[in-house]
């Protein structure tokens, strides 16, 4: 199908990958055809427990006694299909289509990402008239559900300490950088009361936010659902005294939140006061603030259908919660040196739910640096502890920090300034990427993260720029006759 693309030799083995099904957790097999491969070209080869495979390769005549260099891809691909697309991914191969200026699957996605990566090396390896140090090309299992090859990779059995990670998706970007994280679960316990008889219940819902990626996005002025909510609760309550009965917004921690909705009850005489002094926050202050960029935004203030909750926050604890959302820390904390538009650490207040009379939030706290993530774990224990709640941490993954003296990041920008006539873009980026985790693995590592032009990808509608491969290709090959 992609036997008129040139490179010719990346195209075949993009082919003969995508006969195999390889989505997450369903990597056995492209293990095993990599270690078939490396069997066949007499090269020395690892599969490691977790699935991993580590294939050795000498350097080229001249290149013999160079420092070797890792190259690096994952074996695994998100499997999705459009809706009336009959496949079954865990069995079948993908159908690939193309043009001649982009390849595509049909119905599927393509797994360009990361399946280039996995065809750019055992193309290489694969040639005898390329020039390159020894080589360790790292295959890791699992990369896009929680990056456990990467987690378990045995760093021993690696000797290089330049990596280059093939999984970016926009040529002429080399990215050096990428966030670490970790969860934190607030919890505050508050106090409950038996509901008077004759109060009414109002429910309070902000509604139809932006929302957004909590990493690629925190500094794309989406607003925070809890947070709007939080405003109009705390609006209203200096009209007219309510408790609340419930509240909850989203329920991912790395998911801005496009909602929030709270129940509360109050004397009957006050059920219009709030809910007109919640329509009035929206109409002469929200809109003001924030309606050019959400304009979607949805407020709906109206009294409950359901039956009077039995129990209610007290008002200690009710203007414990609204002070707690409005106030904590939530959002971009700071910025790049280098770079004032780049996210350096951040935060977001993904969850939110009553669970047991007490009220629990759940952030996640990201950051390129690690003293970044720990200034914000600082500041929220902090805040929470003040409060009288208690945050615990879990869940934590280590940050891949931007190296000030980063020789093969100056070969890669040489190389790229040689072959297109311009300047690479330098970039980080706030969200997770294999390399944090390798970072762990490979002390004082130096790693950067390239790869063609691909669009759409974890979709149906994923495809790969030919001409991109085609120019990516040529690149990395002059970087690795540039790693003597
Ligand atoms: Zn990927």
């Amino acid at each position: 199908m992609l036997e008129n693309l040139k490179p010719m030799k990346v195209f075949r083995y993009f082919e003969e990958i995508s006969a195999i099904p390889h989505g997450s957790g369903n990597v056995e097999a492209i293990g095993d055809y990599c270690m078939k491969f490396a069997e066949n070209h007499k090269l020395r080869a690892v599969k490691e427990p977790c699935g991993n495979v580590i294939i050795y390769a000498d350097g080229t005549a001249g290149y013999e006694s160079s420092e070797p260099v890792i190259l690096q891809g994952h074996l695994d691909m998100v499997c999705e299909k459009s809706n009336d697309c009959v496949k079954d991914m865990e069995e079948e191969a993908i159908t690939l289509c193309t043009d001649g200026e982009w390849v595509w699957a049909d119905g599927t996605t393509l797994g360009g990402d990361d399946g280039i990566a996995i065809a750019y090396v055992l193309a290489i390896l694969d040639s005898d008239d390329i020039p390159h140090p020894p080589l360790e090309i790292l295959l890791t299992v699992d990369e896009e559900t929680g990056m456990t090859g990467a987690e378990n990779l045995d760093g021993s059995l690696l000797k290089g300490k330049k990596l280059i990670n093939i999984d970016s998706e926009e040529e002429g970007f080399i990215t050096v950088s990428c966030a670490g994280g970790v969860r934190c679960a607030c919890e505050y316990e508050m106090e409950f009361t038996d509901t008077e008889e004759g109060m009414c219940a109002v429910e309070i819902k902000v509604d139809k936010l932006l929302g957004g990626h909590s990493g690629v996005e925190i500094n794309k002025r989406r607003l925070n659902g809890h947070k709007v909510l939080a405003e109009v609760l705390n609006y209203a309550y200096k009209q007219a005294e309510f408790f609340i009965c419930d509240i909850k917004g989203g329920n991912k921690t790395n998911v801005i939140p496009k909602s929030a909705c709270a129940v509360v009850v109050t004397k009957a005489e006050n059920k219009d006061i709030i809910i007109n002094a919640a329509s009035e926050y929206f109409r002469d202050i929200f809109w003001n603030e924030n309606g050019s960029f959400e304009a979607e935004a949805e407020l709906c203030a109206c009294e409950s259908f359901e039956a009077v909750p039995a129990k209610h926050m007290t008002a200690a604890s009710t203007k414990k919660v609204i002070f707690a959302l409005m106030n904590s820390p939530d959002g971009v904390v700071t910025v790049m040196k280098n770079d004032p538009d780049m996210v350096k650490s951040s935060l977001n207040m993904g969850e939110l739910y009553i669970d047991n009379n007490s009220v629990k939030m759940g952030y996640l706290i990201r950051s390129n640096s690690l003293s970044g993530k720990k200034a914000i774990m600082e500041k929220l224990r902090s805040f929470t502890e003040y409060l009288g709640g208690k945050a615990v941490f879990d869940s934590d993954y280590p940050s891949w920090e931007y190296r000030e003296a980063s020789p093969l990041r100056d070969v890669m920008v040489e190389a790229f300034r040689e072959m297109y006539g311009r300047e690479p873009v330098i970039t980080s980026i706030h969200a997770g990427l294999e390399c944090g985790l390798l970072s762990e693995k490979i002390t004082d590592g130096d790693m950067v993260s390239i790869g063609p032009d691909l669009e759409n990808v974890h979709t149906p509608d994923e495809r790969m720029n030919v001409a991109s491969v085609e120019r990516t290709w040529n690149y990395l090959l002059s970087v690795l006759k540039k790693l003597k």
